[in-house]
């Protein structure tokens, strides 16, 4: 069973998620293997997964929350019992192929979770500092909280669709600097964020705090996040509660739901910590993932550029530690659960992860080779995401994520 060299989804990487193929439409559990879709489901009727004793509604399942709910002794059995079947060209079911393998580029991808709530960290310091810079004061652009403590904002999770959707521009309160009185407009400083989102993989108990040490058994997996934002719409109304209709318009992530098994060869380990934060966000192995991340902007006129090269390790606070913030004073996190990373940015221009940072408040336009240029999105643009960790046979990929914004 051999694959095209470089696919995103070698074996070493089998992925979950959610899809359907027009034959009924209903929504079957799925792996990915190079370029195809494996209807679990069916493998399932066909007696490949006995050894679990699972129902039927496990497979046929709009979300992956019930399977993932299982726990992840069941959930990496599963992973594995595919590669094995994978790595077995002469079992008998290889015999009706085209009854489980699909074309993915001909199959509908949905999103993979149902999402209960939404958390959005703002765990990278080169991001932090630059919207620092840009929304206050040069001088002290990071705020004074900002290396205690993983900070973030509470989410919409209603608002987020999987990759391939595409949405309106959206509209609201609106005051540039300089004008006296808001104004009701489109916005015309549409943003992305690139992104990590973790999904939750096991409830924690309200009132219990999980140590950052433990946090890995409640996370299920990892896929790409873009929290879209309207930066003139958060400007006028972030003072003094946080993000609101200038981020819940619309977020998005990709259909491929990437495991903590598959990820565990790109771990690395994190930098020592300036100022030491308190001992409940202590680690006893800080690691970060290698991840590496693309961002490409494609106009509606077809030009397509490489904005930004940025890497998941570009984070200052860990997962374990965002979990473990996340749950210090009882919150309960949820099967399903996205703790989104924040905008992870690197030290260069070229390696931002917004358009406000790479245009810099939109003074540096962004130069395509037609001579067309941008500053902010325009309707009809597409923003696509990539993250690939290894290379080669070895290659772990996310998929894309993709969007086009409607006018
Ligand atoms: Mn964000």
């Amino acid at each position: 069973m051999d694959i095209v060299e470089g696919s995103d989804f070698s074996i070493h990487n089998i992925p979950f998620g959610i899809f359907s193929n027009g034959k009924g439409g209903e929504k079957r559990m799925a792996s990915a293997y190079g370029d195809e879709v494996i209807d679990l489901a069916f493998l399932w009727e066909q007696g490949l997964f006995d050894d679990f004793k699972f129902d039927r509604r496990i497979f046929v399942n709009d979300y992956l929350n019930d399977f993932i709910g299982l726990g992840k002794a069941v959930t990496s059995g599963v992973r594995k019992a595919i590669i094995d079947f994978l790595k077995t060209p002469e079992h008998a079911l290889w015999q009706r192929r085209d009854d489980f393998m699909w074309k993915m580029a001909e199959v509908e991808l949905h999103l993979p979770v149902s999402i209960g709530d939404y958390t959005d960290f703002y765990s990278s310091e080169a991001h932090a500092t630059n919207v620092g810079k840009m929304f206050r004061d040069e001088a002290n652009a990071l705020l004074p909280n900002w290396k205690h403590m993983p900070v973030a904002y509470h989410g919409r999770a209603s608002t987020i669709f999987v990759s391939g959707t595409n949405f309106k521009r959206p509209k609201g309160q609106i005051k540039p600097h300089g004008v006296e009185t808001p104004y009701f407009s489109p916005t015309r400083r549409l943003d992305f964020e690139l992104e990590m989102a973790a999904v939750i993989g096991k409830d924690s108990e309200w009132q219990k705090p999980v140590d950052a040490n433990e946090a890995g058994d409640y996370i299920f997996g990892y896929a790409l996040f873009n929290d879209w934002s309207a930066r003139d719409i958060q400007h006028w109304e972030y003072v003094p509660l946080g993000p609101f209709l200038g981020k819940n318009f619309f977020s998005s992530m990709s259909p491929w739901i990437v495991t903590c098994e598959a990820l565990e060869p790109f771990k690395v380990k994190a930098n020592v910590q300036d100022p030491p934060p308190l001992d409940y966000l202590q680690e006893d192995n800080r690691f970060l993932y290698d991840i590496n991340l693309k961002v490409y902007f494609q106009t509606r006129e077809g030009q397509k550029k490489l904005i930004s090269t940025s890497n998941y390790k570009n984070i200052y606070w860990s997962i374990g530690q965002q979990i473990a913030h996340h749950t210090i004073n009882g919150c309960q996190l949820r099967i399903g659960d996205v703790l989104a990373s924040g905008t992870i940015s690197g030290e260069d221009v070229g390696s931002f992860g917004s358009l406000l940072e790479i245009t810099w408040g939109g003074k540096n336009p962004i130069m395509f080779e037609d001579g067309s240029t941008r500053t902010f999105v325009e309707d009809g643009d597409t923003i696509i995401f990539e993250g690939v960790a290894g290379a080669g046979k070895a290659k772990i990929g996310f998929g894309k994520l993709i969007n086009t914004v409607l006018g």
